[in-house]
């Protein structure tokens, strides 16, 4: 604390990012990264803008990408936003479309970043509990807010919301925002894209480090209504000229084109994810559904903060959260069969 700081900043609680490890040749299996790398083709489109285009500003607009994802998922490019990770997108949906006075919603177990820009913009929230079952309950959103948020599939759960229950939330608060992060979606979901049409007041954002494995580009993006996506840009516009850089854009957009290496990679992880699922249940693990590139796992009779130590001192580095009712669960990230392996291996020799 200092006498120069703006006084809003001493309450801030900032958020905790998952560790990225100095050491070498540990098996990370910790922040929900691909094994798989990314589109060659998006490479090459990066790589064409190192050799060519570094001299000159981007495009403000990032016109190239927002086609690129348009012309995916079939919506207008008026319909999109782009921004540096979706972690900056949230950021600009909070501060754009959720101060209104009345409480935020989303689950008490999710995304540890929703309380934080809560902090960030004074936005008071209620985190209502899930069920038994770990499952958002629908029924509790019917009540006064100043908007909804909550990943689908959820974060860490894995735990999917089906586009049914999402209907019914959206009909049932047709004066809120319900915004859906879908960072975790193609790993087994459904898009709620599918309704933005009828729902003015749905925002889905996704991003590109989870199944198009560009995380380290930063690279997120919202699909919804051309007011949101309206609210958006102002913001964006009042805060970072450049938002996505030269490489940003042209490898998001040609990640965006490559549909096979994409369809190839979130079939790839599906697959290990199922069978990384048998593997820890036969070894006496719970593990919830996952529709996402993680599961999340408690063993009944370990302590999980004990695993996740024993693990690490093995080479393999998972994620806890100290939060208490997921305390004894892990968060494990599915890597390549090898690394899915590594981890097996690990857990047999604690
Ligand atoms: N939403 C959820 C639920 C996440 O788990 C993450 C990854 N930490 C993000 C958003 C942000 O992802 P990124 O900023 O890499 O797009």
């Amino acid at each position: 604390m200092s006498k120069f700081w703006s006084p809003f900043v001493k309450d801030l609680v900032p958020y905790v990012p998952g560790e990225q490890p100095k050491i070498a040749n540990l098996v990370k299996l910790n922040t929900n990264e691909n094994p798989y790398g990314p589109s060659p083709k998006a490479i090459a489109a990066m790589q064409a803008e190192v050799n060519d285009n570094l001299r000159l500003y981007p495009d403000p607009n990032s016109d190239r990408l927002k086609q690129a994802v348009a012309e995916f998922y079939g919506v207008r490019t008026d319909q999109v936003f782009v921004g540096n990770g979706s972690d900056e997108v949230l950021a600009h949906a909070f501060h754009g479309l959720f101060q209104h006075g009345r409480p935020l919603l989303f689950p008490d177990v999710t995304y540890s970043f929703y309380p934080v820009y809560c902090g960030l913009y004074g936005i008071p929230f209620e985190a209502l509990p899930l069920d038994e079952q770990f499952q958002i309950r629908v029924e509790d959103y019917a009540r006064p807010n100043g908007g909804i948020i909550f990943p689908n599939p959820n974060a860490p759960t894995g735990c999917l919301l089906a586009l049914e229950a999402i209907e019914r939330l959206l009909q049932a608060n047709p004066d809120s925002v319900v915004l859906v992060d879908e960072a975790y979606i193609d790993f087994g979901g459904e898009t709620a894209i599918a309704l933005v049409d009828r729902y003015p007041n749905l925002l889905v954002t996704q991003t590109l480090s989870k199944s198009r494995s560009l995380a380290g580009l930063r690279v997120g993006l919202a699909v919804g209504h051309p007011d949101l996506i309206e609210a958006l840009e102002r913001i964006k516009n009042s805060f970072n000229s450049y938002p996505l850089d030269r490489m940003a854009i042209a490898g998001a957009a040609a990640a965006f084109e490559d549909r096979s290496h994409f369809e190839d990679t979130c079939r790839k992880v599906i697959e290990s994810r199922e069978a990384l699922v048998a593997a820890m249940e036969a070894r006496g693990f719970d593990v919830l559904p996952s529709a996402a590139n993680f599961v999340f796992a408690r063993h009944p009779q370990r302590d999980a903060a004990e695993i996740a130590a024993g693990l690490r001192e093995r080479g393999v580095i998972v994620r806890h959260f100290k939060q208490q009712r997921i305390a004894q669960f892990l968060r494990i990230t599915i890597g390549t069969p090898d690394q899915n392996q590594a981890l097996l291996s690990a857990l047999d020799r604690l």
